[in-house]
């Protein structure tokens, strides 16, 4: 019999090639995703559907990494982006594309009253803390154990998986990143009091506290009460408050984390779902924060921030606003506007999916757990208890894991090796049903071959 891997080798072998031209030019692949036994090279992708360059059909659970709430190449949105393209790509001038979705944005986003776009989740955080330190005149910026937030200087940074829960020390996420930036973060630990007392401790010199208010790699909706009071305890502190709702904007529901969890943040960002599929960041805050951006850089007085009492900041990019990405997100947000009941399906299947997993493998005692918060997911199988939070997350069976992802493929469903998941509106409850076999069968054939 033919092992798991060999089998995908073969059914295969035209993404195999691709991948070795690539490996000849390309310093990284496009992302980090699925590389078992090599990555898999997508031709075409329809609904819940990718085909790859062998003509194999799977249930896509990738979901490009978050954006396509409504499914790869919805009509709805495709047709807004060709009928924008006709009329010419990009202007870096004025045009009317911009204002209908700064303007569902900020119907949609409590905190929004102005909004600011660039062109992917890392700018927009990039910028946030930009105009947070800019705003408040302090310079330090606090993040949560376990978050992740871009791929800039300013906050790529990891736990020590050896620091005190509840005093998380950090080390930079790779190198190339100046120890002088690092020095102007804090590491706030998640879901805990404590974290309400290091806020209050450093007021004086934190600009803002940034959180995911559901962590990708550990999402979950039971700390409202949490969260609530970190509101609080910032707003007391006179410390900005920020959402990252890269993630969750539009997707938890249709006003985010915000509306779950009925908390207003000073300022938030948005990404992913918002931009339909293009790549889009948008900064959203109320008129004070943002007014930031709005007197620019080139205010002499920006600079020194004396007298005024508000400086500018400098934020440009060649393709911000773009009639495409503000094409493709109007036609995508006012679709789930106009359609709630997209909401509720995600939630039902998103259960169905979190609770048949969980069951099947505490009946089988498999020592795996699938993590979620609605349509966002993470599956890790690993020893011991519980997952508490991101600090309980090993490596302890990673030849079982890896062997689970390849079954999973080799069944249909294609699930990003970061572990990390979601699904759409055009996942069919038949999709739903047929995910949750592969992945009963994928746990099964990992136990038999002695991994589990
Ligand atoms: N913030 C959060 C919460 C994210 O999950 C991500 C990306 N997954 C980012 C920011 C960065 O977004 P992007 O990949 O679009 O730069």
């Amino acid at each position: 019999m033919r092992d798991v891997r060999s089998e995908i080798e073969l059914k295969t072998s035209n993404s195999k090639k691709a991948y070795e031209k690539d490996s000849e030019v390309l310093g990284q692949l496009v992302t980090g995703t699925l590389s078992i036994p090599h990555p898999i090279y997508v031709k075409e992708a329809d609904g819940s559907r990718i085909t790859d360059v062998d003509g194999n059909e799977y249930i896509d659970l990738t979901m490009g990494f978050g954006p396509h709430i409504l499914g790869h190449a919805h009509p709805t949105v495709v047709n807004a982006v060709k009928k924008a393209a006709d009329r010419g790509l990009q202007y870096a001038l004025h045009n009317p594309y911009q204002e209908p979705l700064a303007r569902l944005l900020v119907e949609a986003s409590p905190c929004a009253e102005k909004v600011v776009f660039c062109n992917s989740g890392t700018e927009a955080t990039m910028y946030a803390i930009r105009a947070a330190r800019a705003y408040s005149g302090k310079k330090k910026i606090a993040v949560f154990d376990g978050s992740y937030h871009g791929a800039h200087d300013y906050a790529l940074v990891r736990v020590k998986g050896d620091s005190p829960i509840d005093s998380p020390s950090f080390s930079p996420m790779g190198f190339g990143i100046p120890e002088e930036t690092l020095s102007t973060v804090m590491m706030l630990p998640f879901r805990s009091e404590k974290a309400f007392d290091i806020i209050r401790e450093n007021k004086d010199e934190l600009a803002l506290v940034m959180i995911e208010p559901v962590q990708s790699s550990n999402p979950r909706l039971n700390h409202a009460d949490w969260l609530r009071e970190l509101r609080e305890v910032c707003r007391e502190a006179n410390v900005l408050f920020m959402f990252d709702e890269v993630i969750t904007g539009f997707r938890l529901c249709y006003g985010g984390a915000q509306e779950f969890f009925g908390i207003t943040p000073d300022i938030a960002t948005y990404g992913k779902v918002l931009g339909g599929g293009m790549p889009l960041g948008a900064i959203a805050g109320n008129k004070n924060i943002m007014e930031v951006f709005s007197r620019g850089a080139n205010d002499p007085e920006a600079y020194t921030n004396e007298g005024i009492g508000l400086p500018g900041i400098f934020a440009a990019g060649t393709f911000n606003g773009n009639p495409l990405a503000m094409a493709a997100g109007y036609a995508a947000v006012t679709h789930l506007r106009d359609n709630p009941e997209i909401y509720k399906h995600l939630a039902d299947q998103s259960n169905r999916i979190a609770n048949e997993i969980n069951d099947f493998c505490q009946i089988q005692e498999l020592p795996a757990q699938l993590l979620s918060g609605l349509s966002v997911f993470y599956l890790r199988i690993q020893k011991g208890g519980p997952i508490e939070s991101s600090r309980d997350i090993d490596d302890s069976m990673k030849e079982a894991d890896e062997s689970f992802f390849m079954h999973l493929l080799n069944n249909g469903v294609v699930v990003p090796g970061v572990h990390q998941f979601h699904i759409s509106a055009s996942h069919t409850e038949e999709d739903v049903s047929n995910v949750i076999e592969a992945f009963k069968k994928a746990f099964m054939a990992v136990r038999a071959e002695g991994l589990m």
